[in-house]
Protein backbone atom coordinates (compact mmCIF):
# COMPACT_ATOMS: atom_id res chain seq x y z
CA UNK A 1 0.00 0.00 0.00
CA UNK A 2 2.36 2.64 1.20
CA UNK A 3 4.23 1.64 -2.71
CA UNK A 4 0.75 2.82 -4.17
CA UNK A 5 0.93 6.01 -2.56
CA UNK A 6 4.50 6.44 -3.28
CA UNK A 7 3.53 6.65 -7.08
CA UNK A 8 0.68 8.97 -6.49
CA UNK A 9 2.41 11.17 -5.15
CA UNK A 10 5.47 10.77 -7.64
CA UNK A 11 2.30 11.14 -10.70
CA UNK A 12 0.77 13.85 -9.20
CA UNK A 13 4.00 15.62 -8.92
CA UNK A 14 4.58 17.25 -12.10
CA UNK A 15 2.14 19.64 -14.10
CA UNK A 16 3.44 18.14 -17.59
CA UNK A 17 1.07 15.68 -19.48
CA UNK A 18 4.53 13.59 -21.06
CA UNK A 19 6.13 12.93 -17.60
CA UNK A 20 2.22 11.89 -15.64
CA UNK A 21 2.46 9.22 -18.63
CA UNK A 22 5.40 7.91 -18.05
CA UNK A 23 5.48 7.47 -14.31
CA UNK A 24 1.83 6.27 -15.11
CA UNK A 25 3.39 2.82 -16.74
CA UNK A 26 5.96 3.22 -14.20
CA UNK A 27 3.67 3.07 -11.22
CA UNK A 28 1.53 0.35 -12.78
CA UNK A 29 4.74 -1.60 -13.80
CA UNK A 30 6.20 -1.70 -10.58
CA UNK A 31 2.89 -2.47 -8.61
CA UNK A 32 2.17 -5.32 -11.08
CA UNK A 33 5.36 -6.60 -12.60
CA UNK A 34 3.53 -7.41 -16.00
CA UNK A 35 5.15 -8.61 -19.25
CA UNK A 36 3.87 -4.89 -20.99
CA UNK A 37 2.40 -1.67 -19.96
CA UNK A 38 1.20 0.65 -22.24
CA UNK A 39 -0.61 3.76 -22.74
CA UNK A 40 -1.80 4.21 -26.25
CA UNK A 41 -4.09 7.54 -27.39
CA UNK A 42 -6.28 7.39 -30.16
CA UNK A 43 -5.53 10.07 -32.55
CA UNK A 44 -6.35 11.24 -36.21
CA UNK A 45 -9.15 12.03 -38.79
CA UNK A 46 -12.49 10.24 -38.65
CA UNK A 47 -12.23 7.03 -39.81
CA UNK A 48 -8.43 6.77 -40.03
CA UNK A 49 -7.69 7.06 -36.07
CA UNK A 50 -4.65 5.72 -35.38
CA UNK A 51 -2.99 4.75 -32.48
CA UNK A 52 0.17 6.95 -31.09
CA UNK A 53 2.35 5.47 -27.90
CA UNK A 54 2.36 7.99 -24.90
CA UNK A 55 4.38 5.55 -22.91
CA UNK A 56 5.33 1.84 -22.98
CA UNK A 57 6.96 -0.29 -20.62
CA UNK A 58 8.34 -3.79 -21.11
CA UNK A 59 9.65 -5.60 -18.32
CA UNK A 60 13.39 -5.39 -19.24
CA UNK A 61 13.28 -1.97 -20.16
CA UNK A 62 15.29 0.66 -17.70
CA UNK A 63 12.74 3.50 -19.33
CA UNK A 64 10.10 3.84 -21.00
CA UNK A 65 9.57 4.35 -24.83
CA UNK A 66 7.01 6.76 -26.70
CA UNK A 67 6.12 8.15 -29.75
CA UNK A 68 7.15 11.67 -30.57
CA UNK A 69 4.34 14.25 -30.42
CA UNK A 70 5.30 14.61 -33.95
CA UNK A 71 5.23 10.96 -35.44
CA UNK A 72 3.85 11.08 -39.39
CA UNK A 73 0.69 9.69 -38.80
CA UNK A 74 0.96 7.40 -41.44
CA UNK A 75 3.72 5.91 -39.87
CA UNK A 76 1.19 4.77 -36.76
CA UNK A 77 -0.85 1.65 -36.55
CA UNK A 78 -4.62 2.04 -37.64
CA UNK A 79 -6.56 1.99 -34.92
CA UNK A 80 -9.18 -1.02 -36.78
CA UNK A 81 -5.96 -3.30 -36.22
CA UNK A 82 -6.35 -3.18 -32.49
CA UNK A 83 -10.39 -3.66 -32.20
CA UNK A 84 -9.87 -4.71 -28.75
CA UNK A 85 -8.03 -1.33 -28.04
CA UNK A 86 -10.98 0.05 -30.22
CA UNK A 87 -13.94 -1.64 -27.81
CA UNK A 88 -12.17 -0.50 -24.63
CA UNK A 89 -12.46 2.82 -26.29
CA UNK A 90 -16.42 2.14 -26.18
CA UNK A 91 -17.13 0.43 -23.15
CA UNK A 92 -15.48 -0.67 -19.71
CA UNK A 93 -12.54 -2.33 -18.73
CA UNK A 94 -11.93 -5.69 -21.19
CA UNK A 95 -10.04 -8.90 -20.76
CA UNK A 96 -8.68 -11.12 -23.02
CA UNK A 97 -6.67 -14.23 -22.89
CA UNK A 98 -3.77 -13.50 -25.83
CA UNK A 99 -1.33 -15.73 -27.36
CA UNK A 100 0.70 -17.87 -25.55
CA UNK A 101 -1.70 -18.14 -22.44
CA UNK A 102 -0.74 -14.20 -21.49
CA UNK A 103 -3.50 -12.07 -20.62
CA UNK A 104 -4.55 -8.58 -22.29
CA UNK A 105 -5.99 -6.22 -19.73
CA UNK A 106 -7.42 -2.62 -20.94
CA UNK A 107 -9.05 -0.04 -19.26
CA UNK A 108 -9.96 3.64 -20.85
CA UNK A 109 -8.70 6.71 -20.07
CA UNK A 110 -10.97 9.79 -20.09
CA UNK A 111 -11.04 13.08 -20.24
CA UNK A 112 -14.28 15.14 -18.63
CA UNK A 113 -15.08 15.59 -22.50
CA UNK A 114 -14.29 12.64 -24.36
CA UNK A 115 -12.43 8.72 -24.27
CA UNK A 116 -9.19 9.35 -25.54
CA UNK A 117 -7.03 6.45 -25.38
CA UNK A 118 -6.38 2.50 -23.02
CA UNK A 119 -4.19 1.34 -20.56
CA UNK A 120 -2.93 -1.78 -22.22
CA UNK A 121 -1.33 -4.52 -19.52
CA UNK A 122 -0.32 -7.72 -20.32
CA UNK A 123 0.67 -10.13 -17.63
CA UNK A 124 1.24 -14.04 -17.32
CA UNK A 125 -1.84 -14.69 -15.31
CA UNK A 126 -5.20 -12.76 -15.41
CA UNK A 127 -5.28 -9.56 -13.22
CA UNK A 128 -7.39 -10.32 -10.60
CA UNK A 129 -10.57 -8.29 -9.67
CA UNK A 130 -8.99 -6.81 -6.61
CA UNK A 131 -6.14 -5.29 -8.94
CA UNK A 132 -8.24 -4.41 -11.79
CA UNK A 133 -9.81 -2.49 -8.96
CA UNK A 134 -6.44 -1.06 -7.62
CA UNK A 135 -5.67 -0.11 -11.01
CA UNK A 136 -9.20 1.51 -11.71
CA UNK A 137 -8.36 3.55 -8.64
CA UNK A 138 -5.36 4.70 -9.83
CA UNK A 139 -6.74 5.61 -12.82
CA UNK A 140 -9.70 7.85 -11.17
CA UNK A 141 -6.58 10.14 -9.62
CA UNK A 142 -4.78 10.44 -12.90
CA UNK A 143 -8.13 11.66 -14.70
CA UNK A 144 -9.10 13.87 -11.53
CA UNK A 145 -5.16 15.21 -11.60
CA UNK A 146 -5.71 15.92 -15.73
CA UNK A 147 -9.30 17.38 -15.31
CA UNK A 148 -6.91 19.88 -12.86
CA UNK A 149 -4.37 20.63 -15.23
CA UNK A 150 -7.18 21.11 -18.14
CA UNK A 151 -9.27 23.85 -15.92
CA UNK A 152 -5.94 25.40 -15.57
CA UNK A 153 -4.54 25.35 -19.06
CA UNK A 154 -7.82 24.96 -21.53
CA UNK A 155 -10.49 27.41 -22.04
CA UNK A 156 -13.83 26.33 -20.59
CA UNK A 157 -16.02 26.95 -23.69
CA UNK A 158 -13.89 25.58 -26.74
CA UNK A 159 -11.46 22.83 -24.58
CA UNK A 160 -8.41 24.71 -26.78
CA UNK A 161 -5.57 25.72 -24.73
CA UNK A 162 -5.87 29.10 -23.30
CA UNK A 163 -3.67 32.23 -23.95
CA UNK A 164 -1.79 31.83 -20.07
CA UNK A 165 0.16 28.36 -22.29
CA UNK A 166 0.73 29.79 -25.09
CA UNK A 167 4.37 31.51 -23.97
CA UNK A 168 5.47 27.78 -22.22
CA UNK A 169 4.45 25.33 -25.18
CA UNK A 170 5.67 27.97 -27.78
CA UNK A 171 9.06 27.49 -26.28
CA UNK A 172 8.63 23.85 -25.62
CA UNK A 173 7.70 23.29 -29.11
CA UNK A 174 10.47 25.16 -30.42
CA UNK A 175 13.43 23.75 -28.20
CA UNK A 176 12.05 20.37 -28.94
CA UNK A 177 11.86 20.18 -32.52
CA UNK A 178 13.54 17.49 -33.83
CA UNK A 179 16.39 17.00 -36.39
CA UNK A 180 14.92 16.34 -40.08
CA UNK A 181 15.39 13.21 -41.20
CA UNK A 182 15.59 13.81 -44.54
CA UNK A 183 18.06 16.46 -44.37
CA UNK A 184 21.91 15.81 -45.12
CA UNK A 185 24.17 17.33 -42.63
CA UNK A 186 25.75 20.39 -44.42
CA UNK A 187 29.48 20.61 -44.38
CA UNK A 188 30.43 23.13 -42.06
CA UNK A 189 29.09 21.21 -39.48
CA UNK A 190 26.19 22.97 -38.69
CA UNK A 191 24.12 20.13 -38.67
CA UNK A 192 21.70 21.05 -36.22
CA UNK A 193 20.54 24.57 -37.58
CA UNK A 194 19.87 23.26 -40.69
CA UNK A 195 18.21 20.23 -40.03
CA UNK A 196 15.60 22.03 -37.80
CA UNK A 197 12.14 21.76 -38.67
CA UNK A 198 9.93 24.26 -39.57
CA UNK A 199 7.20 25.78 -36.76
CA UNK A 200 4.47 28.00 -38.03
CA UNK A 201 2.34 30.63 -36.32
CA UNK A 202 -0.99 31.28 -37.22
CA UNK A 203 -3.29 33.63 -36.21
CA UNK A 204 -7.26 33.14 -36.82
CA UNK A 205 -9.93 36.15 -36.60
CA UNK A 206 -13.31 35.41 -37.54
CA UNK A 207 -14.92 38.09 -40.03
CA UNK A 208 -17.34 40.30 -38.85
CA UNK A 209 -18.23 38.18 -35.44
CA UNK A 210 -20.15 41.28 -34.21
CA UNK A 211 -22.42 40.74 -36.37
CA UNK A 212 -23.44 37.01 -35.62
CA UNK A 213 -23.64 38.23 -31.48
CA UNK A 214 -25.80 41.25 -32.50
CA UNK A 215 -27.87 39.32 -35.13
CA UNK A 216 -28.43 36.36 -33.26
CA UNK A 217 -27.23 37.13 -29.44
CA UNK A 218 -24.25 35.87 -27.56
CA UNK A 219 -25.51 32.24 -27.05
CA UNK A 220 -25.55 31.61 -30.39
CA UNK A 221 -22.32 33.64 -31.16
CA UNK A 222 -20.57 31.53 -28.13
CA UNK A 223 -22.29 28.38 -30.34
CA UNK A 224 -20.31 29.46 -33.45
CA UNK A 225 -16.50 29.79 -31.12
CA UNK A 226 -17.63 26.35 -30.03
CA UNK A 227 -18.04 25.02 -33.67
CA UNK A 228 -14.86 26.96 -35.12
CA UNK A 229 -13.03 25.03 -32.78
CA UNK A 230 -14.27 21.62 -34.26
CA UNK A 231 -13.55 22.57 -37.57
CA UNK A 232 -9.56 23.81 -36.78
CA UNK A 233 -9.22 20.17 -34.55
CA UNK A 234 -10.00 18.63 -37.57
CA UNK A 235 -8.45 20.56 -40.27
CA UNK A 236 -4.80 20.86 -38.19
CA UNK A 237 -3.13 17.60 -37.03
CA UNK A 238 -3.46 16.19 -33.85
CA UNK A 239 0.35 17.48 -32.63
CA UNK A 240 -0.57 20.85 -33.45
CA UNK A 241 -1.00 23.48 -30.60
CA UNK A 242 -4.30 25.30 -31.07
CA UNK A 243 -5.49 28.28 -28.91
CA UNK A 244 -8.54 30.73 -28.19
CA UNK A 245 -6.66 33.39 -27.02
CA UNK A 246 -9.88 35.14 -26.27
CA UNK A 247 -12.74 36.84 -27.89
CA UNK A 248 -12.77 35.51 -31.33
CA UNK A 249 -9.29 35.09 -32.02
CA UNK A 250 -7.72 31.95 -32.37
CA UNK A 251 -3.74 30.80 -32.32
CA UNK A 252 -2.12 28.18 -34.28
CA UNK A 253 1.07 26.32 -33.55
CA UNK A 254 1.77 24.24 -36.32
CA UNK A 255 4.97 21.61 -37.54
CA UNK A 256 5.17 21.98 -41.27
CA UNK A 257 7.88 20.69 -43.96
CA UNK A 258 7.48 24.02 -45.66
CA UNK A 259 6.11 27.36 -46.13
CA UNK A 260 3.50 26.07 -48.41
CA UNK A 261 2.71 23.07 -46.17
CA UNK A 262 1.97 25.42 -43.77
CA UNK A 263 -0.39 28.00 -46.18
CA UNK A 264 -2.31 24.73 -47.07
CA UNK A 265 -3.13 23.98 -43.67
CA UNK A 266 -4.80 27.36 -43.19
CA UNK A 267 -6.48 27.37 -46.27
CA UNK A 268 -7.67 24.37 -45.11
CA UNK A 269 -9.19 25.87 -42.33
CA UNK A 270 -10.41 28.83 -44.07
CA UNK A 271 -12.31 26.92 -46.42
CA UNK A 272 -13.58 24.06 -44.41
CA UNK A 273 -14.93 27.43 -42.00
CA UNK A 274 -16.56 29.31 -45.21
CA UNK A 275 -18.63 25.85 -46.08
CA UNK A 276 -19.74 25.14 -42.95
CA UNK A 277 -22.99 25.86 -42.26
CA UNK A 278 -23.55 27.46 -38.90
CA UNK A 279 -26.76 26.24 -37.00
CA UNK A 280 -29.28 29.34 -37.43
CA UNK A 281 -26.22 31.98 -38.59
CA UNK A 282 -25.09 29.85 -41.70
CA UNK A 283 -22.31 30.81 -42.90
CA UNK A 284 -19.12 32.75 -41.91
CA UNK A 285 -15.57 33.55 -42.65
CA UNK A 286 -12.11 33.76 -41.27
CA UNK A 287 -9.62 36.14 -42.28
CA UNK A 288 -5.95 34.23 -41.31
CA UNK A 289 -2.20 35.47 -40.57
CA UNK A 290 0.91 33.23 -40.22
CA UNK A 291 4.60 33.46 -40.16
CA UNK A 292 7.66 31.00 -39.95
CA UNK A 293 9.19 30.90 -35.97
CA UNK A 294 13.01 31.68 -36.47
CA UNK A 295 16.03 30.77 -34.35
CA UNK A 296 15.37 33.57 -31.55
CA UNK A 297 12.13 34.26 -31.84
CA UNK A 298 10.28 35.14 -28.75
CA UNK A 299 6.54 34.52 -28.65
CA UNK A 300 5.12 37.45 -28.76
CA UNK A 301 7.61 38.91 -32.25
CA UNK A 302 6.32 35.78 -33.69
CA UNK A 303 2.61 36.62 -32.76
CA UNK A 304 3.24 40.36 -34.12
CA UNK A 305 3.98 39.13 -37.37
CA UNK A 306 1.39 36.79 -38.08
CA UNK A 307 -1.34 39.67 -36.50
CA UNK A 308 -0.11 42.25 -38.96
CA UNK A 309 -0.59 39.44 -41.23
CA UNK A 310 -4.62 39.05 -40.18
CA UNK A 311 -4.77 42.55 -40.59
CA UNK A 312 -3.47 42.99 -44.17
CA UNK A 313 -6.16 39.74 -44.75
CA UNK A 314 -8.91 42.02 -43.22
CA UNK A 315 -7.82 45.12 -44.92
CA UNK A 316 -7.98 43.04 -48.19
CA UNK A 317 -11.38 42.29 -48.12
CA UNK A 318 -11.28 39.50 -45.17
CA UNK A 319 -12.13 35.83 -45.90
CA UNK A 320 -7.95 35.12 -46.75
CA UNK A 321 -4.85 34.18 -45.55
CA UNK A 322 -1.65 35.37 -45.80
CA UNK A 323 1.80 34.50 -45.35
CA UNK A 324 4.02 37.65 -43.38
CA UNK A 325 7.01 36.31 -45.41
CA UNK A 326 5.43 36.47 -48.50
CA UNK A 327 3.66 39.66 -47.86
CA UNK A 328 6.94 41.61 -47.15
CA UNK A 329 8.92 40.06 -50.34
CA UNK A 330 6.28 41.21 -52.39
CA UNK A 331 6.45 44.49 -51.03
CA UNK A 332 3.23 44.96 -50.00
CA UNK A 333 4.35 45.13 -45.99
CA UNK A 334 7.32 46.16 -44.30
CA UNK A 335 9.51 43.77 -42.35
CA UNK A 336 9.53 45.55 -38.75
CA UNK A 337 12.56 46.99 -38.52
CA UNK A 338 14.96 46.25 -36.35
CA UNK A 339 14.91 50.10 -34.21
CA UNK A 340 11.14 49.13 -33.21
CA UNK A 341 12.72 45.79 -31.18
CA UNK A 342 14.97 48.41 -29.08
CA UNK A 343 11.83 50.71 -28.71
CA UNK A 344 10.04 47.80 -26.88
CA UNK A 345 12.28 48.12 -24.28
P1 LIG B 1 -13.51 41.90 -38.06
O1 LIG B 1 -13.96 41.23 -39.30
O2 LIG B 1 -12.82 43.19 -38.35
O3 LIG B 1 -12.69 41.02 -37.21
O4 LIG B 1 -14.85 42.29 -37.27
P2 LIG B 1 -15.36 41.68 -35.91
O5 LIG B 1 -16.77 42.13 -35.73
O6 LIG B 1 -15.14 40.22 -35.85
O7 LIG B 1 -14.33 42.29 -34.89
P3 LIG B 1 -14.42 43.13 -33.60
O8 LIG B 1 -13.11 43.02 -32.94
O9 LIG B 1 -14.94 44.50 -33.94
O10 LIG B 1 -15.51 42.41 -32.71
C1 LIG B 1 -15.27 41.20 -32.09
C2 LIG B 1 -16.56 40.86 -31.37
O11 LIG B 1 -16.44 39.57 -30.78
C3 LIG B 1 -16.90 41.76 -30.22
C4 LIG B 1 -17.70 40.89 -29.30
O12 LIG B 1 -19.07 41.15 -29.50
C5 LIG B 1 -17.42 39.51 -29.78
N1 LIG B 1 -16.92 38.60 -28.73
C6 LIG B 1 -15.73 38.65 -28.09
N2 LIG B 1 -15.63 37.65 -27.20
C7 LIG B 1 -16.78 36.92 -27.28
C8 LIG B 1 -17.28 35.76 -26.61
O13 LIG B 1 -16.63 35.15 -25.75
N3 LIG B 1 -18.51 35.30 -26.96
C9 LIG B 1 -19.24 35.93 -27.90
N4 LIG B 1 -20.44 35.45 -28.21
N5 LIG B 1 -18.79 37.04 -28.53
C10 LIG B 1 -17.60 37.54 -28.23
MG1 LIG C 1 -13.12 39.45 -35.83
MG1 LIG D 1 -10.85 40.23 -33.31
Amino acid sequence: MPEVVDHLAEMTGFRDRDVMDVTLVSALRDLLEPLSVAIYRCVGDAGQERWLTRARLESGDAVATADPLWADPSSLPLASAFPLRLNCLHSRVMQQQAQGGQWLTLFPIATDREVVGVVELLTGEALSPTLQRMVGSVLRIYHNFQGLLDYSERDTLTGLLNRKTFEDSFLKAVSEAPLRPDATPSEDGRRHEALRPQHYLGVIDIDHFKRVNDNFGHLIGDEVLLLLSRLMRSSFRFHDLLYRFGGEEFVALIRCDDADDAAQAFERLRVNTERYVFPQVGHITVSVGFTLIRGGDSPSSAFDRADKAVYFSKQAGRNQVHSHAELVAAGRMKERAELSAVELF
